[in-house]
């Protein structure tokens, strides 16, 4: 999906590219062979992909068993049918089988090969990734390298945000090594109630999470107990700035695993992505864009063009026929001792919202930061649970 987007001001040249940051395939524990995956987003409209298998670089030879048939259960194997498709969609010879002890394998396709197979110039573009999986004690931990040069092996640490910083850390080591642009985000917050905002408040170097993950084990929308990313990204962003920390930026991604059996309960991918304003489509610009907080997130509803300024914060949407769209411009209020227990209450409020097209925000001079959140009448077609809205975020604007 191209959108150009003509402004008055350097972004005249930019363009909206629209990207998934976090995927799985048989190179760890998707459930499709690589190139099923990169095929689905190039046909669905997408413009860049990452492929974030767990601890693992698509750049070495591996082999995987083709079963007759699929036992179900964990972890998805590759089956004759599946293999069958691969052939009929890009023909006999695009994968090597080989039989060994008398089982059937097949060889999983590299990055190197994908990107020659799928990408085009402005069009397409494959961004190497890793969903660098680690634990402190029984504690998942994941953060995702986008654009990695080299494998990470998770770090370990002596405590959760011990392990979060090593491998934050480890990414931002192999940049200054290497000389190539990459980010590491904090993956999933809420899966099995993993991290709490007191987490992500110190972190230093890349301060990127998932505020929106498609996955069904993620806990995206918190419940009684536990909040919902959304407040965890206010709790966090009061704190940070309290603290004179950059903003944290929120991204929504579809973290799918499962390709061929669409319904709530999978991994499905396209609930969840990124919309980047970038001059062009490769790597480095797409990085850079995302570290300046020049992106959106979203799970449907689309944006023509943000515009925030000391003054004021300005959202045009992109409307679709019959449907209504709602911006709530949430932030937290200068000179209150958030430190309070009492004021938990009070970090990230609605404090304004509205209907109009262009939805437009006057700051009043209070607000420590304000971002926007756009919520539309609309079901998503498959949602990650019942009844989610099709919605976007931007990301804040600092203003203390
Ligand atoms: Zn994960
Ligand atoms: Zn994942």
């Amino acid at each position: 999906m191209l959108l150009i987007i003509s402004n008055c001001n350097n972004s005249d040249t930019e363009q909206w590219y629209k990207g998934n940051l976090h995927t799985h395939t048989f190179w760890s524990d998707g459930d499709a062979p690589p190139e099923i995956t990169v095929d689905w987003y190039k046909t669905n409209g997408y413009d860049f992909l990452a492929l974030s298998d767990h601890n693992i670089l698509s750049t070495i030879e591996k082999w995987i068993k083709v079963h007759d048939t699929d036992p179900g259960g964990w972890p998805p194997v590759m089956t004759k049918e599946k293999l069958k498709d691969i052939q009929n969609r890009f023909g006999f010879d695009w994968i090597k089988t080989r039989t060994k002890n008398d089982t059937l394998e097949m060889q999983l396709t590299t990055l190197d090969k994908l990107k020659i197979k799928f990408e085009s110039a402005n069009e397409f573009l494959l961004i190497q990734s890793e969903e660098i999986s680690d634990v402190y004690e029984e504690t998942p931990i994941h953060i995702n390298a986008t654009n990695i040069a080299e494998f990470i092996p998770p770090q370990g640490g002596n405590s959760v945000f011990d392990v979060l910083q090593r491998n934050i850390n480890a990414v931002r080591e192999q940049r200054e090594k290497t000389g190539q642009s990459m980010i590491a985000h904090i993956n999933h917050p809420n899966y099995e109630w993993a991290l709490l905002s007191e987490h992500l408040i110190n972190i230093e170097g890349d301060s990127f999470f998932e505020v929106y993950n498609g996955h069904p084990l993620v806990n995206n929308w918190g419940n009684n107990e536990k909040p919902s990313t959304d407040k965890m990204w206010d709790i966090v962003l009061t704190m940070r700035i309290l603290k004179d920390l950059p903003p944290m930026y929120g991204l929504a991604v579809d973290d799918a695993h499962a390709y061929y059996n669409y319904k709530i309960g999978k991994a499905n991918p396209g609930r969840g992505w990124v919309m980047v304003k970038a001059k062009e489509l490769d790597a480095d610009n797409i990085v850079l864009s995302l570290e300046s907080g020049n992106f959106y997130s979203s799970t449907g509803v689309v944006l023509k063009d943000i515009k925030k300024n000391n003054q004021s914060y300005l959202i045009h949407i992109i409307e679709k026929p019959g449907i209504r769209y709602k911006t709530q411009f949430i932030g937290s209020i200068n000179n209150m001792n958030y430190l309070d227990e009492k004021n938990i209450n009070k970090i990230g409020n609605i404090l304004f919202e509205t209907d109009s097209n262009p939805a437009k925000y006057n700051f009043t001079g209070e607000e420590m930061y304000v971002r926007a959140k756009i919520v539309s009448d609309k079901f998503q077609d498959n949602p990650y649970s019942e009844g989610d809205l099709e919605m976007a975020w931007t990301q804040p604007i600092v203003l203390k």
